[in-house]
């Protein structure tokens, strides 16, 4: 199903497109050996790449490298376009943990020969979430602990205050581009410690105050 779940009530609500934020965590983009970027750097998930907390990601045979990035998640409640910083959080329906499951070795040859990231960052199940929590559950998305283990060992520590680009400047620059709609999810960028992953890992991520998310690599 294409869509999200609240974790305190039973609504649900269809996910339209799935935006995600590159290099949005300094020390990532260090171990990267990437330049921070001066305005968000954006690519897309179909809404085919959800899985829910639970279910299994399948490792594609066309790869060798698949690496975790466990990301904070908004999901938006309202249509907007151009919307200005200071009204961003009006657009907010609330926030999950998700995973950015990345195809690095197909992602490495792309970005050596300039070709798009759709197949190493959009492939069915790249884009497991939890339940959400809505957005009065949050008093400020940029002081939350988050984590992922992989194996019950710890791989990826932070905490949302180390964002580049914080939430309300990602909705202004995301709505200048693309119409915003309820239903769409960002994916906010992941911290650093991405690492590769094998078949029968189970991954499990956190993020204070929103919830956990856990999902087996088949
Ligand atoms: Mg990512």
């Amino acid at each position: 199903m294409n869509s999200i779940t609240f974790s305190d009530s039973n609504e649900s609500i269809r996910v339209g497109k799935i935006l995600c934020l590159g290099r949005n965590y300094p020390e990532h983009a260090r171990e990267m050996k990437a330049e921070l970027p001066e305005n968000p750097i954006v690519f897309l998930k179909p809404a085919t790449a959800l899985v829910q907390s639970g279910q299994n990601v399948q490792f594609p045979s066309y790869s060798n490298e698949m690496h975790h990035e466990v990301e904070m998640v908004v999901l938006i409640g309202k249509t907007g376009r151009n919307i200005p910083k200071e009204s961003a959080e009006e657009y907010i329906a609330g926030y999950g943990i998700g995973l950015d499951m990345t195809l690095r070795d197909i992602q490495s040859e792309a970005k050596k020969r300039g070709l798009p990231w759709s197949v190493s960052k959009g492939f069915d199940s790249s884009a497991p979430v939890s339940h959400f929590v809505e957005k009065g559950a949050v008093s400020n998305p940029h002081i939350l602990g988050i984590s992922l283990t992989v194996n019950g060992i710890v791989r990826q520590r932070s905490n949302t205050r180390e964002m580049l680009f914080p939430v309300d400047r990602i909705i202004a620059y995301l709505s200048s581009v693309f119409t915003l709609e309820r239903g769409d999810l960002i994916f906010t960028g992941t911290p650093e410690g991405v690492g590769p992953v094998s078949r029968g890992d189970v991954l499990t991520a956190e993020l204070e105050s929103v919830g956990s998310l856990t999902v087996t690599i088949v």
